[in-house]
């Protein structure tokens, strides 16, 4: 997930909200409502290596339907299991879907070294924040959140900055709220268990931010929050050193993990019950498998979707530079690969990407669209695009907005530039006045808007296979996503469809969403 501060014609959101819970858990969360059947059968059937966790048997609230983005968390009843264990740790995540993966992935080394995961951070040992920094308001609000803990920390109780602002500002942590104690990079987070294992033997600081490594952090047991979709991270860390950006800092290098690893961890996957994968990396497509079968990013996508059981493989986020015909070629070939492509542009002006260090220009990114819009397969595209970057002109900020009128857009992320440390654009003159970049901001989100609804308005009375992922309280109402990453919320007098596929057809559409009717009365399968 994006994270969606600056965020204005979102595209898919709902789904990271809906399946934000952890477990096992001891507090709160009314309900505990029976799983469907394949939710059951995800945890009975549970494999060494990877933990399934709790599911969530959705619910819209009223009114969902027509805006899938006020999805609110505290309308779905959520299954528990309790363990009984010593040690408890509560664990926020703030950011990208990485960080999300992330997170799954420490509480399962946690949950493997016998810790509980609790909801509340006020009956946890272990309080851990896993942050994000890439733009200026997202660490100011993980700064304000540790603010909570100035007078009320407990005796003995750990706080730990994980994350991208860990790495970022390192020990100053410990300067800015001296009681946190302790600080861990996401190259680091094999570690975890043993520098928490310090604190509480004693110790009342700890770091692990070294970025020196070239593994991968594979874990033993990851705990999953996403009942339908998983993640699987394949190539970790950046190296393109984008002038404005802070990932390659708090990331450190690329590192991709061996194919046959991937492919292992997608067999267990369908084991379990996942019938849709979520491939992750900054720059997912610059995957170079460091084994001997030397996979290209193409072919492994192929081989993820062709592992028998897989009926959706995603993949995020592209490069521009990397994007090849062969990616194309793959998902023409072969159905289980989503036909949507997230490909992040930042700006339509070849001077600003080259001051951006993008490494591709505005003519050899336009070539790209048309390329995929060329397909034999019609593929959805969206984007990410940055306003007001140092030196941007009217001019610049003009050809911005005259590409995404070529290129159609079927959703885009937008944010303001926001100046970040250790990046190259921090000491590049002409800053943009805030006022200025809002004023730009509005004006991109309104025309983005605009494309969405025409383009989305265009597919009523076209009929899309559907993964159920959300079923309202109103009867008949369910909500899931087509392969092409659209949210569709659409009737069906079925009595249960969550994990199912269903063929709907589009009844209505809006800006963000498309509303339907399942056919042939929505049995799923
Ligand atoms: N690796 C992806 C790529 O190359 O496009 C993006 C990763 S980044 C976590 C997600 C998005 O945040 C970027 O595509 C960019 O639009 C935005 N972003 C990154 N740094 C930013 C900054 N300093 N100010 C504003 N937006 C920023
Ligand atoms: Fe950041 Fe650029 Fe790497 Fe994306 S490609 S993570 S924007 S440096």
């Amino acid at each position: 997930m994006v994270d969606c501060e600056d965020m204005g014609n979102s595209f898919d959101i709902s789904l990271e909200k809906l399946t934000g819970l952890g477990v096992p858990r001891e507090t709160g969360s009314a309900g505990g409502g029976a799983s469907s059947g394949r939710l059951a059968l995800g945890l009975a059937g549970l494999k060494p290596g990877i933990y399934r966790g709790e599911t969530l048997e959705g619910g819209l609230r009223p009114g969902a339907a027509e805006d899938p983005k006020s999805t609110d968390l505290s309308q779905f009843r959520v299954n528990r299991s309790v363990c009984a264990t010593q040690g408890t740790f509560f664990l926020e995540t703030f950011g990208c879907q990485m960080n999300e993966h992330d997170s799954e992935k420490v509480a399962g080394v946690l949950l493997a070294r016998g810790y509980r995961q609790v909801e509340s951070p006020d009956t946890a040992a272990v309080i851990l924040y896993n942050t994000c920094s890439i733009r200026e308001k997202a660490a100011q609000k993980i700064f304000s959140r540790l603010g909570e803990y100035r007078f009320t920390k407990k005796e003995g109780q750990v706080i730990g900055v994980l994350g991208c602002l860990a790495q970022q500002e390192g020990e100053e942590i410990f300067e800015r709220a001296p009681w946190v104690s302790l600080v861990c990079g996401s190259a680091s987070y094999r570690k975890l268990p043993e520098l928490i294992a310090q604190l509480e033997a004693g110790n009342s600081r700890i770091t692990g931010l070294d970025t020196d490594t070239d593994e991968t952090f594979e874990t033993e047991m990851t705990r999953r929050n996403n009942p339908w979709r998983a993640y699987v991270t394949i190539i970790e860390g950046c190296d393109k050193a984008c002038s404005y950006c802070v990932v390659p800092f708090t990331r450190g290098p690329e590192r991709s993990r061996a194919s046959a690893s991937v492919l292992e961890e997608v067999r267990q996957l369908v084991d379990l019950g996942y019938t849709e994968v979520l491939l992750l990396g900054q720059t997912v497509n610059s995957y170079a498998d460091p084994s001997a079968r030397r996979m290209r990013f193409s072919e492994l996508l192929a081989a993820v979707a062709e592992v028998p059981g897989m009926r959706r493989v995603r993949f995020m986020t592209s490069h521009p530079r990397d994007f090849g015909k062969d990616i194309v070629e793959a998902i023409e070939a072969v159905s289980a690969i989503c036909d949507h492509v997230h490909l992040p542009v930042q700006s339509g002006s070849t001077a600003v990407l080259r001051a951006m260090a993008r490494t591709y220009t505005r003519e050899e990114y336009l070539e790209r669209i048309a390329m995929l819009r060329g397909a034999k397969r019609r593929i959805s595209i969206t984007t990410d695009l940055i306003v007001g970057f140092p030196g941007e002109t009217e001019r610049d900020f003009e050809e911005t907005l005259s590409l995404m009128e070529v290129a159609q857009y079927d959703g885009a992320f937008s944010f303001k530039y926001s100046p970040r440390p250790n990046t190259p654009s921090l000491k590049m003159e002409d800053a943009i006045p805030e006022e200025e970049k809002s004023r730009r901001l509005g004006i991109l989100q309104a025309g983005q808007r605009d494309i969405q609804v025409e383009r989305n308005a265009r597919l009523v009375g076209e009929v899309f296979e559907v993964l159920v992922e959300g079923k309202s309280r109103r009867e008949y109402q369910w909500m899931g996503h087509t392969s092409c990453n659209r949210v569709l919320n659409f009737t069906s007098p079925a009595k249960e469809l969550l994990g199912h596929y269903v063929q709907v057809r589009v009844t209505g559409a809006g800006p963000h969403s498309l509303v339907g009717e399942a056919i042939h009365g929505g049995g799923g399968q």
